[in-house]
């Protein structure tokens, strides 16, 4: 990766120039009257370079006889100058084009090994959540969506409940574009790479909750009303007592009707040990060995209550 400075700038425009011109090889067609001529001279320019390249002679004499009266016809249909050029940015564009970006961002950098164009945003907070620094990242080589970009976060600040978030409005490197789609493809497509980078920053430092992949009042999750940690929302639990929102380690079960209350309302049973609700104790001990104790006092009874032998005692006195 290098800086890109006024000494390498032409030699790197020249290049994404290339790079355009190789994906984008045509200007969109002008305007005519009769449309089969477009295509007729593009391919006649086509065969030209082909046969001046292979030295075929002949060949490229009759295209270009063939492509003079192409555009003389074409002038008429037109009354226009014939524009020919190759579409796409010039070299010069693109120096000045990065000339912009470097006023703009202070510094473009250069991957080229990746091929890839880049610039560091300002830090961005959004509404108190501080998400750092984003490297946007210009792939200006090969690929049906060239020219391709992603955002990097360069100081992660990642959305409690999806790791992969690291902006509301970018999810796995995906910007969602959203109004701004339209004049990004545009900027992108045309070589105006100041404004795709420009565009892009834009909208990283805007907030619309609506796009938002997770929104910002939910970026650090929800902190538990007892210890204060943040956790996601949906591992925090309310207390059946005082109907707070608690994590796992401030709150716990109670035994017999299984709901959740802070550590505070929850006691032992004095007989077994285990955690129950004010409700499910009486006088200390559980249902389960309230019960349990019940039983053992019925079974007990004809055992205890020496009967036949009271009787047989007390009645010849
Ligand atoms: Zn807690
Ligand atoms: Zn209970
Ligand atoms: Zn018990």
């Amino acid at each position: 990766m290098y800086v890109v400075t006024p000494r390498n700038r032409w030699q790197l425009a020249g290049h994404v120039a290339n790079q355009y011109r190789t994906h984008f090889p045509t200007a969109p067609a002008p305007p005519t009257d009769n449309p089969s001529r477009w295509p007729r001279l593009q391919r006649l320019m086509r065969q030209l370079d082909l046969a001046k390249r292979h030295g075929y002679q002949a060949a490229a004499r009759r295209c270009r006889e063939e492509l003079r009266e192409c555009l003389t016809l074409w002038q008429q249909d037109t009354r226009t100058t014939v524009p020919v050029e190759p579409g796409g940015p010039t070299v010069r564009d693109i120096c000045l084009e990065l000339q912009a970006l470097a006023a703009e961002f202070g510094e473009v950098q250069y991957e080229p090994d990746r091929q890839q164009l880049s610039v560091v945003t300002e830090p961005i907070e959004l509404e108190g959540v501080y998400l750092g620094e984003f490297r946007i990242v210009l792939q200006v080589s090969g690929g049906e969506q060239f020219p391709a970009y992603e955002i990097e976060p360069l100081e992660p600040n990642w959305a409690s409940s999806a790791t992969e978030v690291s902006h509301p409005h970018v999810s796995r490197g995906y910007l969602c574009e959203g109004e701004g789609k339209q004049a990004l493809q545009q900027a992108r497509r045309s070589g105006r790479l100041s404004d795709f980078f420009l565009i892009v920053q834009r909208i990283l430092t805007t907030y619309n909750p609506e796009s938002a992949y997770v929104p910002l009042e939910e970026w650090h999750g929800t902190p538990c009303e007892d210890c204060g940690e943040t956790i996601e929302e949906s591992e925090l639990c309310r207390c059946r007592y005082s109907d707070r929102l608690l994590c796992d380690g401030c709150s716990g079960i109670c035994e017999e009707c299984e709901g959740m209350f802070a550590h505070e309302y929850l006691s032992a049973c004095a007989e077994c040990d285990e955690l129950f609700c004010p409700d499910c104790l009486k006088g200390g001990i559980c249902t389960y060995c309230h019960e349990n104790q019940e039983e053992e006092i019925h079974h007990e009874t004809p055992e205890t209550l020496p009967i036949p032998a009271a009787t047989a005692a007390t009645s010849p006195a």
